[in-house]
């Protein structure tokens, strides 16, 4: 288990820096509480701590109090500059070598790759936040409040996703964290077989990306079985109502997993669809038509 300290910058009746309509305290609960979510959400034995989940007033030392006494691995402050520069750049304590310098190149090449930031480089500080805690610590400077065009970019929702996210990525290379897996039963809704919501839809991986809301970190296999890289968090009830029956050899169970009809008339129709001609209900048709339905 990975233990992982993240601290909001800022809180309560310190709002930190101020510009542009925005105040720090406000950005940097965002940005740590997604990360704390993907973190938790999506990968195996990674456990999060958060110096404050609301707009609490702490001050540096129960900060690093907190951290200390829970025994972290790694401590992550988050920050939103001001002084009027622009783009990102992170710290480490002057003088820490590994494996502190390692998580900062890491975690600091994924948020340039994913942020449209200018790079501002990796840099040491005595900071409060690095100095008095005991386990490797980041504090990370996430665009300029009082520059324009940072502020803009700080203001869109998806911006502060990937920032998140290249946050999330450093610490899943520098802890190795591995994705979180779960089975989801496939296909259909409604009894629609894989290919007529290929048909559809275009494609039937990105309908059910698109029910689920899952971008191209998530794996999706359609088969017999889903398997979606993620965690069952993640899965909504569309697809949750698209489970068929996995278990059963019978075509009359498999299609009221699905609420779909399972009527003899119903049954020929569907095996006429997919090429069963003279449907008569003998078992192998049955299970022909369960396997064709399934695929
Ligand atoms: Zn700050």
């Amino acid at each position: 288990m990975v233990k992982i300290f993240i601290d909001p910058g800022h809180g309560g009746t310190d709002p930190g820096a101020v510009g542009n309509g925005l105040q720090e305290k406000n950005l940097t609960l965002q940005i740590s509480t997604r990360i704390r979510d993907m973190l938790v959400n999506e990968f195996n034995d990674v456990s999060v701590l958060m110096s404050r989940t609301g707009d609490q007033t702490l001050s540096l030392t129960q900060r690093t109090n907190a951290a200390n006494a829970w025994g972290a691995d790694f401590l992550l402050s988050v920050h939103i500059n001001a002084g009027g520069g622009t783009g990102y750049e992170d710290f480490i304590y002057p003088g820490v070598g590994a494996p502190t310098t390692t998580y900062q190149n890491l975690i600091h090449e994924e948020i340039m790759k994913l942020v449209n930031f200018r790079d501002r480089g990796k840099k040491t500080a005595n900071f409060h936040m690095l100095r008095e805690s005991n386990m490797p610590a980041l504090l990370t400077e996430n665009g300029f409040i009082d520059n324009a065009e940072d502020a803009a970019k700080l203001k869109s929702a998806s911006f502060i996703e990937n920032i998140a996210r290249g946050h999330v990525n450093g610490m899943v290379r520098s802890f190795g964290l591995t994705r979180k897996t779960s089975t989801v039963y496939h296909t259909v809704v409604s009894g629609d077989t894989v290919y007529s919501l290929s048909q559809r839809y275009g494609s039937t991986v990105q309908q059910i990306r698109d029910w689920n809301n899952l971008d191209s970190n998530y794996t999706i296999v359609v088969g017999q079985v889903l398997l979606v890289a993620g965690g069952p968090s993640s899965l909504t009830n569309a697809t949750k109502a698209a489970q068929g029956n996995l278990q059963t050899d019978s075509i009359v169970d498999y299609l009221n997993s699905i609420n779909k009809d399972s009527t003899y008339a119903n049954r020929e129709k569907l095996a006429k669809q997919h090429g069963i001609n003279n449907y008569s209900g003998t078992a192998a048709q049955n299970t022909q038509l369960l396997n064709k339905l399934r695929k």
